[in-house]
């Protein structure tokens, strides 16, 4: 099970003059996407044994591949509020409106709505948790990235969202108190702030809101370098590797996997961490547990910025556009990425080309000296629990753990929450240790 590390005493391990032999706890990690390469890099640095498996050839090329780029505490807003679906309702019926829901009927999909719904009176307390975890996870993530010595693009230039009528501002404003309990502070801007801080955007606007202390980044970029020094420093990543099953007990967990068109074969370990992303509730359905995540579409687009108009013409500060809840990131001097829509359609991750339209139409309106003869679409599936909160922690079967469901938020929260759950994965190891696990030769 655990790796066995023989230590010489007389360092700080004991004052006599015996060998100890050291087990190690040895942890699998079930995915390598923004949660499960934070994860892996957090237990790291607790010292465990740690395996990373994930069924693509590459770390984060699933929804970590090409999202928004915010790091944002400010959009922690979760989307059960009262006001939000009636919203919602209205735009149902609209072609290009920001949410989608498919008519084809489908029993998780309603369920996962009734079960969001029912989440309405927990708006205010999951805002405000949530806030507080986006707030904590910038220093871990600005930690890491300094770690591993990673390039991500990092704009460290705040977040500006603008909002195109009185109402939803005034929503804004009710919305900034609760972030300010959970440790955001931003600040009303006017029309003419708006343009100031980011001269490159064009349009008359009611008015917005600013969060200096938020930032924006290429959530590919850091995943893959992070991905590298967790291996360079020992970390085992097992690509193209498809986990099949898991079966627990007291002794710990074994993973099933096949790798490739190969055999199914288990690796024992006493810890499993589901980081899965839209993958985690048939992982989590394995060992009994239920985790209703619900994989709800998103698109984006990347604008190549080919000459000097171009990138002079694009923002450098992040964007919200709260009308069309379009997400806008400056990815280093030639790239521009754009994001936006939730579509609620099951596990579909066909590319619609009226929804990239939608997002090229915004560039265009919003941003006219953007030339978009060079543009990447793409679509990926954000991982939503009912109640927007992410499952951190311990599961009921023994030896199981949960870093996953960050639905809009994967990029902003995963640094903290990864602590969170190496945390608890070492409380765990620190009950074992006391079962004997330090063991004179
Ligand atoms: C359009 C869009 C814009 C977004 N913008 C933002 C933003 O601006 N800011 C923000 O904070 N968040 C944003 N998000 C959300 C964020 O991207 C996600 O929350 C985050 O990427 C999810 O990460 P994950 O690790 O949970 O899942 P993933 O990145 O999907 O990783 C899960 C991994 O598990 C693997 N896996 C699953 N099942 C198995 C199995 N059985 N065997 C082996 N491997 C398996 C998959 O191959 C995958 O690599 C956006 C999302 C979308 C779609």
């Amino acid at each position: 099970m655990g790796t066995w590390a023989h230590l010489q005493c007389g360092g700080h391990l004991s004052s006599n003059d015996h060998q100890y032999r050291v087990l190690i706890m040895r942890v699998a990690v079930l995915g390598a996407g923004i949660t499960g390469v934070t994860t892996a890099f957090a237990l790291l640095e607790k010292g465990l044994d740690v395996t990373v498996f994930d069924a693509n050839r590459y770390p984060a090329m699933d929804t970590s591949f090409a999202n928004g780029g915010q790091l944002s505490a400010s959009n922690a807003e979760v989307w059960n509020h009262a006001g939000t679906i009636a919203k919602g309702l209205t735009w149902l019926f609209k072609r290009d409106a920001p949410l989608s829901i498919s008519l084809r009927p489908s029993w998780r999909k309603i369920a996962w709505l009734a079960e969001f719904i029912a989440n309405v009176p927990n708006y205010r307390q999951h805002t405000i948790a949530t806030a507080r975890m986006a707030v904590e996870a910038r220093e871990h993530l600005l930690h890491m990235a300094a770690c591993a010595g990673v390039d991500f693009d990092l704009e460290r230039r705040g977040i500006l969202h603008f909002y195109r009528d009185r109402s939803s501002f005034e929503h804004a404003r009710a919305v900034t108190e609760l972030l300010r309990e959970g440790g955001v502070d931003r600040r009303p801007v006017t029309n003419q702030e708006i343009h100031a801080i980011e001269p490159a955007l064009s349009g008359d606007f009611y008015a917005g809101f600013y969060t200096a202390s938020d930032f924006s980044g290429d959530i590919h970029k850091f995943c893959r370098g992070l991905a590298q020094t967790c291996e360079r420093r020992g970390v085992t990543l097992r690509m193209e590797t498809q986990i099949h099953g898991l079966r627990t007990g007291s002794d710990g967990v074994s993973v099933l996997s096949a790798r490739g068109s190969g055999q199914v074969e288990p690796e024992y370990f006493d810890a499993a961490v589901i980081c899965a992303g839209v993958g985690s509730r048939t992982l989590a359905s394995m060992v009994g547990d239920r985790l209703p995540i619900y994989p709800v579409k998103g698109y984006s687009i990347t604008v190549q910025l080919t000459g000097n108009e171009a990138r002079h013409g694009a923002p450098t500060v992040s964007l919200l556009d709260e009308q069309t809840k379009i997400v806008a990131s400056r990815l280093g001097p030639d790239r521009f990425r754009v994001a936006g829509t939730a579509e609620l359609n099951g596990e579909n991750r066909d590319i619609r080309a009226d929804r990239i339209q939608s997002l090229l139409n915004w560039v265009r309106d919003l941003f006219p000296a953007i030339n978009t003869d060079h543009v990447v679409p793409w679509a990926g599936l954000r991982p939503m629990l009912p109640g927007m909160m992410p499952r951190i922690g311990r599961g009921d079967a023994p030896g199981i753990f949960y870093n996953t469901g960050h639905g809009h938020l994967g990029w902003t929260l995963s640094a903290a929450t990864a602590q969170a759950v190496a945390a608890a994965v070492t409380a765990a190891s620190a009950g074992t240790a006391r079962r004997g696990w330090l063991c004179p030769v």
